[in-house]
């Protein structure tokens, strides 16, 4: 499986609705400083749920949507859209497990978060899953299936590689549980223990 769209909408620098499509394999990204390359970034931790408002670089997740229209002093919307392109064996694996799966398109998968700010500042965050609303620990059920962790360094970001190199062995061995998939399982008994 890899993602071949990112859609954004009213997220950070991105004023409007802006389609990101992305090739299988490798695709590169380039553009000027503070063009808002790494805010594309924050935008698949945003739908995916990988990252708390620091972890994208805000303050508060109302600082997340597109100031141009925060500033408007009505209530704005932000969403972004994150399409998976997933193989058979794959969809088929959704499917048989009673997954939310009323499949959005023939071999796609995809996961939306929207995010709705008054002119107060309160807010609501909603995800859904191929248009179905669902809520964190679903989303995070299922990306597992595919091994995609909050805290499993699928998205890289700028800075994360000279942390990895400053980093004592003990935490770096711990970088290495999670890609392994044993992070989860320690995760679960420590949480037993605590029961
Ligand atoms: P670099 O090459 O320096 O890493 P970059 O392309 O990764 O740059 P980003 O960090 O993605 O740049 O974008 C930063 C820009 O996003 C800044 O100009 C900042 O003002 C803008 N930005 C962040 N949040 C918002 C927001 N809520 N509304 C409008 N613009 C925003
Ligand atoms: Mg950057």
């Amino acid at each position: 499986m890899y993602i071949k769209n990112v859609e954004l909408t009213r997220f950070k620098s991105f004023g409007s609705t802006v389609s990101i499509p992305l090739l299988q394999g490798f695709t590169v990204i380039s553009g000027p400083n503070g063009s808002g390359k790494s805010n594309i970034l924050d935008a698949l931790l945003f739908a995916l749920g990988l990252a708390g408002s620091k972890g994208m670089r805000a303050d508060r997740l109302p600082d997340l949507v597109n100031q141009a229209h925060s500033k408007s002093g009505r209530m704005v919307e932000a969403s972004v859209i994150v399409t998976f392109a997933l193989e058979d064996a794959e969809m088929a694996a959704l499917q048989s497990e009673g997954a939310i799966a009323n499949v959005a398109a023939a071999g796609e998968w995809t996961v939306m978060r929207k995010l709705r700010v008054t002119s107060q500042g309160t807010y609501t965050s909603t995800y859904y899953i191929n248009g179905t609303p669902c809520n964190l620990s679903e989303l995070h059920e299922q990306l597992a299936k595919f091994r995609i962790y909050p805290e499993g360094y699928n998205v890289v970001l700028q800075g994360d590689v000279t942390g990895i190199i400053s980093m004592n062995s003990r935490e770096r061995r711990e970088i290495i549980d999670e890609l392994a998939g044993v992070g989860e399982f320690d995760r679960k008994i420590a949480t037993a223990k605590d029961k």
